[in-house]
């Protein structure tokens, strides 16, 4: 006796379809697994029996062989023991085959039968519409999620009672509607609100305007950690589609609350400095989006950027480079998308207090040189603004707000987002200016008079390298198209300028 049923198993950010088989043969009484890992299949196993047995079922006293079909998909995870229990119970002739024709399931089964919810489940329910299943069934606490695909029938249950008693039309299913959009509360910190500061609330943004990657350097509390959490502030909202991609991400890597509906606002994430590289990037045996993943779209905050170690932020060179984390397995290669912008902080010496008017740096030479060779290299390279923050002074610190330059989040943004529109329109498929490729955007950095002059004059008196120089190009093409000027004027190439002090240093 021969029975079926889909399921789904997760790859990357997507899911494929999965068929479970069962097959009793004449033999021994046991269950045999084919198609998961050893560890995954033995437990799965006593996982399903022990269900069917409190849920109410018979178990077949015969040989059974459950097989995960296509055999080359590496499978994990306990997302499979619901459609294994349902075929093995139409297999034995407890479930009737046509209620589950074109009927997807996917859910973890407790020993008393009972579901537990999985993660991955918005990714599961896209690949069911996307192959015309009819519908899905989930376990009642990923029933909103998997409602957030328009388009696809969700039935959520709380057991596999639940579901036979449901497919038999006996009792209802739960409810799966889509959680009503949460109310546009503020999810990141008002410009407003930052005192003083006034270059690094330029900074920001150009930076969101432009794409550039971003570093703050400065003493401890001149408020490098807030100036970035306003960042995701000042960017343009997500399009349904964008959410869609950022929820399934946050949803593959089982961070999903119950509830919570789709991500509309771009993320933000500050992974701690003694991160891992997998944690940083993603990885695994079965790989996981890590955070250069889940701040798709917004921030990826790396604060005491000289804390984390050297290896760890090498895996980020790649990612950053092209926009995607690439996984590669002996098998398989995965993908994850990390499109969104870096800001880094650090402290200018080990103390804090280099460069500072007031109080004097205990560092010494030595250690300030170790402290940034540290630092340098590939990744500090690919931070296009460099900003040093001064410690507010007494007058900021008591100052109530209310200053005429210090704008708030919304107006920032209205502007970051015209320019961005104007930016998009001319640069070839719609790139940044931070990564549009060089040779296609000659005609946008070129400068004419009293620019070209200050750029002959800079480059005889900075040492700055092809690489740097590019970057102060773009950085003057976003402060032009902030400006809605066709041209890059002096004024804004001086502007530009101004956010390299490390070049300057060298020089
Ligand atoms: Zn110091």
């Amino acid at each position: 006796m021969l029975a079926f049923c889909s399921g789904a198993c997760l790859f990357g950010i997507e899911a494929k379809p999965i068929q479970v088989e069962v097959d009793l043969a004449p033999g021994l009484p046991g269950l045999q697994l084919v198609g998961l890992g050893d560890t995954s299949g033995r437990e799965a196993r006593e996982r399903v029996r022990s269900a069917l047995r409190n849920s109410g079922f018979r178990v077949p006293q015969t040989r059974v062989v459950v097989s995960l079909a296509p055999a080359d998909l590496r499978k994990e995870g306990p997302g499979f023991d619901l459609p294994m229990a349902l075929a093995l119970l139409m297999a034995t002739g407890q479930q009737a085959p046509d209620a589950l024709q074109g009927v997807w399931a996917t859910g973890e089964l407790g020993l008393d039968g009972s579901l537990r919810p999985v993660r991955g489940v918005l990714a599961m329910a896209q690949a069911a519409k996307k192959a015309g299943a009819r519908a899905l069934i989930v376990p009642s606490e990923n029933g909103q999620e998997a409602a957030l695909v328009q388009g696809l029938e969700v039935w959520p249950a709380k057991g596999l009672k639940h579901v036979h008693n449901a497919l038999a039309g006996s009792v209802a299913w739960g409810v799966a509607t889509a959680p009503m959009p949460p109310l546009a509360k503020e999810f990141a910190p008002d410009l407003a609100t930052v005192r003083g500061q006034l270059h690094g609330r330029r900074a920001l943004e150009i930076a969101a305007c432009g794409g550039h990657h971003l570093l703050f350097i400065g003493p401890p509390g001149c408020g490098k950690t807030l100036l970035a959490r306003c960042l995701p502030g000042l960017l343009p909202p997500l399009s349904p589609e964008q959410a869609l991609e950022l929820t399934q991400i946050h949803s593959v890597a089982g961070l999903l609350t119950a509830g919570g509906g789709l991500l509309q606002q771009p993320p933000f994430r500050a992974p701690h400095h003694g991160c891992s590289g997998v944690a940083l990037v993603g990885g695994g045996a079965y790989p996981r989006p890590g955070e250069l993943s889940l701040a798709h779209r917004g921030v990826l905050f790396l604060d005491e950027l000289a804390e984390f170690r050297r290896d760890v932020l090498d895996h980020l060179r790649q990612p950053l480079e092209t926009g995607m984390v690439h996984l590669a397995r002996a098998r398989f290669s995965q993908f994850f998308p990390c499109q969104l912008l870096l800001v880094a902080a650090t402290n200018p010496c080990p103390c804090g207090w280099w460069g500072d008017q007031v109080r004097p740096c205990r560092c010494g030479e030595r250690l300030r040189r170790q402290y940034w060779s540290r630092l340098s290299g590939p990744l500090l390279d690919r931070l296009d603004l460099q900003v040093l923050l001064r410690p507010l002074s007494p007058a900021e610190l008591s100052d109530e707000g209310n200053h005429p330059l210090q704008q708030s989040s919304m107006e920032v943004a209205r502007r970051v987002l015209l320019a961005k529109e104007r930016m998009i329109a001319q640069n070839p498929k719609g790139f940044n200016n931070a990564e549009a490729p060089l040779e296609t955007m000659k005609g946008r950095l070129r400068l004419q008079g009293p620019a070209k002059n200050l750029w002959v004059v800079t480059l005889e008196r900075l040492y700055l390298s092809a690489r740097s120089a590019g970057k102060v190009l773009r950085v003057a093409r976003t402060i032009a198209d902030l400006e809605n000027s066709e041209k890059i004027e002096a004024v804004h190439l001086a502007e530009a300028l101004s956010y390299r002090p490390l070049d300057r240093k060298q020089a």
